[in-house]
């Protein structure tokens, strides 16, 4: 077999995501992991805020040096400021269906798994699903499904998503569905683009592919290049904010962190915008996954550092995790540079509506975080954060390289903090408990006197007086 080269801008996984490039930057990791002076560089380069290569990222991965740890994440924390303030953007995961003809061995989906109740929901649960996200104050919704191109067809996914925008339950609305479903046609990603998605998320699961093909033996999605090609369908297809991932504990993790970071440069290469987004799962027990066989499982101090090296590696980059993790690895990351939570999730099919059959039993993983939202919100408020239902951008078509390039100059921060004061407002107006819309209105309160621009103040003031009258859907 012909060895593969590194080549960013190809169109080939082999090349992009290269086996010799990554193994040959870890190697370099191991080499250099005391260079000091070469760790001071790149701690130097961090701080101005304009990424580090997976070179450099590899190195900061491996380096022991307690102070030098210290410093990236005050690095981390002070970019995550700078770009993102304290606002953490809240949305709820949707599973339309578990049905699935892959083998991935991690998850209870898989095929040959005999236990798990299928469940498929129809339209009328979808509605009561939504209708149930929306009571609890969701706005931005992530659908998942299982790959079975009988059961799932992309019309089922795509008549899904319309019922899901046309539902508005009292002052509810669903205004972002983000879809991660498998990997398919660059038709199929235009016709998601047409149904109005914002993200489309696909996990890599591992960028290994030697581990990639052990773990998924059977289905389409043993087709690694087809997998790892998807977000260059997706884009070709129209989709421009794509959301990329590693389930980080399935296989080595500096190995997946490396990939991640030459999937981001090579679209960065390729289509002139990176990632929107970076999910950083871990592995959990579920029913019939034992996370024991997953000897590769990663401590919390390693998660932590993988997601601070992700914040200065691209800065710009949306960074989300979900409720597999606690209450206090959750706490551990968003101080390093998380932006996005799930809360109140259920990851079954129809876990939120009532007495939907079978709902408990059918679910993807187990929960380490079982709040409420309106618990995770409190929690929110008391460390400090303004939890934020913001869809703005989206909505006003500031999406892929407009969306960039507005985050790189610094200018999204002036819509993004107003925007998180609005939508905080209207969930503390319609869905909030009593004391969670008392300490919501003492930071709205707060954080908008010292809205810089007088004029955007000015208009949020009156904006929220609005919302407290009733109007909804304000937005920069
Ligand atoms: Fe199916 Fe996705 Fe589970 Fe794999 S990870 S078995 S594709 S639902
Ligand atoms: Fe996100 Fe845009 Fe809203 Fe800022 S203004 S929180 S970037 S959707």
């Amino acid at each position: 077999m012909s060895r593969a080269k590194y080549d960013k801008h190809s169109v080939h996984a082999a090349e992009f995501i290269n086996d010799a490039e990554i193994r040959d930057t870890l190697d370099y990791a191991v080499a250099n992991k005391d260079n000091k002076s070469l760790l001071e560089e790149i701690l130097r380069k961090a701080e101005e805020g304009n990424g580090i290569s997976h070179r450099e990222a590899a190195v900061l991965i491996e380096m022991e040096d307690k102070e030098i740890e210290e410093r990236l994440y005050a690095i981390a924390r002070k970019l995550k400021e700078r770009i993102y303030g304290n606002r953490i953007v809240m949305f709820a995961p949707l599973y339309l269906s578990n049905y699935c003809i892959n083998g991935c061995v991690y998850c209870p989906y898989h095929a040959i798994n005999k236990t798990i109740p299928r469940r498929k929901l129809t339209q009328e649960e979808i509605r009561r699903e939504v209708i149930a996200l929306q009571d609890m104050g969701h706005k931005r919704l992530a659908l998942e499904t299982g790959e079975h191109p009988k059961l799932n067809p992309i019309e089922y996914v795509l008549e899904s998503i319309d019922t899901i925008y046309s539902i508005h339950h009292k002052n509810g609305a669903i205004r972002r569905v983000n879809v991660n479903i498998a990997a398919t046609t660059v038709e199929n990603y235009t016709r998601l683009k047409d149904a109005g998605i914002g993200t489309y998320i696909l996990f890599e699961e591992t960028y290994d592919r030697e581990t990639y093909e052990k773990l998924h033996p059977t289905g389409p999605k043993s087709d690694w290049a087809y997998h790892t090609e998807a977000m260059d369908r997706a884009m070709e297809g129209g989709i421009d904010d794509v959301g990329i991932g590693a389930l980080f504990g399935i296989s080595s993790y500096r190995y997946d962190l490396v990939g991640i970071l030459m999937h981001a440069e090579h679209l960065e290469a390729r289509f002139g915008v990176g990632p929107h987004t970076i999910s950083v799962p871990r592995i959990r027990p579920a029913d019939d996954i034992d996370p024991a066989d997953f000897p590769n499982a990663v401590t919390d101090e390693v998660f932590r550092r993988i997601v601070a090296v992700l914040r200065v590696a691209v800065p710009y980059t949306g960074m989300i995790v979900s409720t597999r993790e606690s209450k206090r690895s959750r706490e551990l990351v968003l101080d390093v540079g998380v932006s996005q939570l799930s809360g109140g999730s259920r990851t079954s099919v129809g876990g939120y509506a009532e007495g939907i059959e079978d709902a408990e039993e059918s679910a993807q993983f187990d929960i380490s975080d079982n709040r409420t939202l309106d618990e995770i919100v409190e929690w929110l408020l008391d460390l400090g954060y303004i939890p934020s239902f913001c869809t703005a951008c989206y909505r006003e078509g500031r999406t892929g390289d407009r969306f960039m390039s507005l985050a790189k100059r610094g200018l999204i921060g002036n819509c993004c903090a107003p925007n998180a004061l609005m939508t905080l407002a209207e969930y503390i107006e319609d869905y909030a408990s009593p004391q969670v819309k008392l300490k919501g209105k003492q930071m709205i309160a707060r954080l908008t006197e010292v809205i810089p621009s007088e004029k955007v103040r000015r208009i949020t003031q009156s904006n929220l007086e609005e919302i407290v009258k009733g109007k909804r859907d304000f937005r920069f």
